[in-house]
């Protein structure tokens, strides 16, 4: 918010100098209620979700990432492996097509398709209709992979558990620092495609820093999922934070 010269406009730094992003048609003080409004809205849909999932038993994980960041070949892998031991579905946010959760599919597990179009995030009233159209299993884990995006997701609580920061080695080192929300907001970090580390000049521990400053909590478990490597940390990170879920439905229950 502009406090520069407090006309509660949004504020956007272009070089480094500030700009106020003004919308023609909206005033600006109505603007910010509307986004308020929302994001108010978005929160009563999530806790309405959370009780679902708290009454069930599930496990829900909102994963989150950049286009490209492998989320869906790891998300296909993850269930392959875990579907024997555990009852797993799957949601799947894109602005189109339905390409990833026929990916999801064809593993066997079950995925409903949510197509945002030019919304470049899920809210809690999407997920909230997908679980009306099939409820996942009591006791289960809910995957619910967002739109391709570092910055809107941060905003939309989905009712989940954790948010799952999925980032790959052939990004920038820095994307912690330059969208910090969202990895303030996550929970734990999969640095993905480690696997092509000897062929790229992507320094680990530096990107490992740059997630600890904006979240000193953030747990990081280095991955390949293409490879294998760092899964079976991945499975008990999920596994441990499943008993979690189970242990506190037991006692509401
Ligand atoms: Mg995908």
């Amino acid at each position: 918010m502009c406090t520069d010269c407090g006309c509660g406009t949004n504020k956007v730094t272009i070089d480094g100098r500030h700009h106020h992003a003004h919308d023609p048609h909206i005033g600006d003080s109505r603007k910010v209620r509307i986004e308020i409004d929302i994001l108010a809205k978005n929160n009563e849909y999530a806790a309405s979700n959370r009780t679902f999932f708290a009454k069930r038993g599930i496990l829900a994980l909102n994963l989150v990432s950049s286009p490209g960041s492998g989320k869906t070949s790891l998300l296909t892998r993850t269930v392959d492996d875990l579907k024997s031991t555990i009852s797993v579905a799957v949601i799947e946010g894109d602005q189109q097509t339905a390409n990833d959760a026929e990916r999801i599919r064809a593993t066997g597990v079950s995925a409903v398709q949510i197509n945002t179009g030019k919304g470049c995030h899920l809210d809690a009233h999407m997920v909230g209709h997908a679980l009306e159209k099939r409820a996942p299993q009591t006791n289960s884990i809910l995957f619910i992979e967002n739109v391709g995006n570092l910055v809107c997701p941060a905003e939309f609580d989905l009712g989940e558990a954790h948010k799952v920061a999925i980032l790959s080695v052939t990004e920038g080192e820095d994307k912690p620092i330059k969208y910090p929300d969202m990895f303030h907001a996550a929970d734990v970090m999969l640095l993905n495609k480690i696997d092509l580390l000897p062929y790229l000049e992507f320094d680990v521990d530096q990107c490992i820093a740059y997630a600890k400053r904006v979240n000193p909590n953030i747990e990081i478990i280095q991955v390949s999922a293409a490879k294998g490597d760092g899964l079976k940390k991945w499975y008990a990170w999920i596994d441990a934070h499943r008993s979690i879920v189970a242990k506190r439905d037991k006692k509401e229950g």
